[in-house]
């Protein structure tokens, strides 16, 4: 008996052994035709390697009327990350914005769509807000983003 419980014990150390490399962790957001998200702030623990966030459009309004995205930037960009992708196709996110540490595209009612990343961009002590950027949705459609 003992000697069967040991070897469960080291095929428990052999299989977490394999993930020891990264570790993804899945955030869900959702926003809807009240032009709100779900979520006022997003905390990851520190142990997070990667973040895949999902977000789900609950409403019925197509993209072009209510479309939703969510952009991930440091707090101090977000208004310039913002002006910058009104005019910007198709996401309202401005092609190449260094300043944009992850986004998805933009969606309609109904719609999902996720973004995965990797925590090794955000640095540690900055302050990082997530937000939607469509034209006039970040004044509500935004919330702070935290690991650790
Ligand atoms: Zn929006």
């Amino acid at each position: 008996m003992k000697t069967l419980r040991t070897l469960a014990f080291i095929s428990l150390l052999g299989a977490s052994g394999a993930f020891a490399a990264g570790k993804t962790c899945a955030v869900d957001i959702s926003a809807g035709d009240n032009m709100m998200f779900d979520k006022k702030e997003i905390s990851v623990g520190a142990d997070c390697t990667d973040v895949e966030v999902t977000l789900k459009h609950t409403g019925k309004l197509p993209a072009a009327a209510m479309g939703h995205n969510w952009v991930l930037a440091k707090t101090s960009d977000m208004a310039g990350v913002v002006s910058d992708g009104a005019a910007a196709t198709p996401d309202h996110v401005k092609a190449g914005d260094a300043r944009v540490v992850a986004h998805t595209k933009l969606i309609g009612g109904g719609e999902t769509t996720s973004v995965k990343f990797s925590t090794s961009a955000l640095k540690k002590g900055e302050s990082y807000s997530f937000f939607c950027t469509m034209p006039g949705h970040s004044t509500v459609m935004k919330g702070a983003f935290k690991v650790g």
